[in-house]
């Protein structure tokens, strides 16, 4: 699944590459994506609408869009936004194209767009989502925080408002939690998922089946830096595409070429040559050197 870095880029790209554009139409062949409403009233509520810009919050993402409605968006365990854009007389098809990609041949949600770029003659942003339990909802942007899903959720792990002190908060009121079960929690600090979970751990030197109340202050001070820099090193790279995920232009990240720990289970440990370990509890895995985390 998509977790903060890869939905930060996302994010990111969507700033860059259709805000200030206009929704022409919207087609989709999977309606039961789209919450709340009908494809048809979904059409027609965004048709003629601007795309004022994009943000998240954990792993949800908000399209603003013009009269105060905000198209709230999750993509789930395999859902990815794609942005296609032809150039006016160009008949050769582009280098490193990465949408004749098998992952990115799962598209169920067009948006066509108007844009202002005179030198294109057709844009469209494109959900694929293989696996199809992605989620559209339209909202009016003042009741987004009403909704159920987002009123619950925790402080993003890389807003300036997740400070240690919170993070330190978090830890005590949850004291005989899993610290893997704590950083996972979207209800207690939003966007680490399975992936950056295990890389944390493993950077701070924490076991993930510690209870909170046996870390003392100087490992959750460690764990704390280790949160922010796994986050910022793998928003810098792009994200990690193990499996499914990939950008805008359907390339993949490039974090999974850092792993240390994530899906390395029976390798050799990067750092002390240990054989990485997986522990396996419900559907959750997390992967740990049994001699580097404590
Ligand atoms: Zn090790």
């Amino acid at each position: 699944m998509p977790e903060l870095p890869e939905v930060e880029t996302i994010i990111s790209d969507l700033n860059k590459k259709i805000k200030g554009d206009m929704i022409a139409d919207f087609w989709s062949d999977w309606p039961k994506a789209i919450k709340g409403k009908s494809l048809e009233a979904f059409r027609k509520e965004i048709k003629g609408r601007k795309i004022l810009g994009a943000r998240r919050l954990g792993k949800n993402i908000f399209v603003d869009l013009s009269g105060g409605k905000t198209i709230y968006i999750h993509l789930k365990m395999t859902g990815h936004l794609l942005i296609k854009s032809k150039i006016k007389n160009q008949k050769s098809k582009l280098r490193n194209d990465y949408f004749s990609d098998r992952v990115n041949q799962y598209v169920h949600h067009i948006w066509k767009l108007i844009t202002n770029n005179k030198q294109l003659t057709t844009k469209t942003l494109e959900f694929s989502d293989l696996r199809k339990f992605g989620k559209i909802v339209l909202v009016d942007a003042d009741k987004l925080k009403e909704l159920k899903e987002i009123k619950k959720l925790g402080v993003d792990a890389i807003d300036k408002e997740f400070t240690f002190d919170k993070f330190n908060g978090i830890l005590e009121k949850r004291k005989n939690k899993m610290i893997r079960d704590i950083l996972m929690d979207q209800n207690l600090i939003a966007g680490i998922g399975n992936i950056y979970m295990s890389e944390i751990l493993f950077d701070a030197g924490i076991l993930p089946s510690r209870a909170a109340e046996k870390i003392n202050t100087s490992e959750r001070k460690k764990l704390y830096n280790s949160i922010k820099k796994i986050l910022k090193k793998a928003v810098k790279l792009r994200g990690t595409s193990d499996s499914d995920y990939r950008d805008t232009s359907g390339a993949p990240g490039n974090f999974q070429k850092v792993l240390r720990v994530y899906r390395r289970e029976k390798q050799k440990c990067k750092k002390c040559g240990t054989i990485i370990k997986r522990i396996k509890i419900g559907q959750r895995s997390a992967f740990f050197c049994p001699r580097c985390q404590k």
